[in-house]
């Protein structure tokens, strides 16, 4: 009985021994691969990433100028990230959030307008 009370008050005045999640989170170690992610507008769509890739989780469509990553084939690896010669494929420390069915992380690059395109000249009064 003395035990029990004894337990019963250090558990009163002692902090909780696990975190309020998803309150509190803990932060990610050093190095955590969580998920990979593209900054698609460097993207040049060589191919490199598809080809290297161990699991077939990417595929890069040129003509489309598109880029999508199954993440159910994709271990985090990091061969691609470290293959890409235009450095924008990005290994996040977060994981990716539940999703109620399978869906793929497409990209798609926006077409740019000619930057030697001549501006239109105003004409003055
Ligand atoms: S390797 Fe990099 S630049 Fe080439 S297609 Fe993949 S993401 Fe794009
Ligand atoms: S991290 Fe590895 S498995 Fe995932 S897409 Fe990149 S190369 Fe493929």
């Amino acid at each position: 009985m003395f035990g029990m009370v004894k337990n019963v008050l250090a558990n009163l005045i002692s902090r909780p021994s696990t975190r309020l999640y998803p309150f509190e989170k803990r932060p990610f170690f050093k190095g955590t691969r969580g998920s990979i992610d593209i900054e698609i507008e460097k993207c040049v769509f060589c191919g490199i990433c598809q080809r290297r890739c161990p699991s077939n989780a990417i595929v890069v469509d040129r003509t489309n100028k598109t880029w999508t990553l199954d993440p159910y084939k994709c271990i985090i690896c990091n061969v691609c990230v470290e293959s890409c010669p235009k450095k924008c494929i990005l290994s996040k420390q977060d994981f990716n959030h539940p999703v109620n069915g399978k869906q793929k992380l497409g990209r798609k690059q926006e077409i740019k307008q000619e930057e030697n395109q001549e501006k239109p000249i105003l004409a003055s009064k």
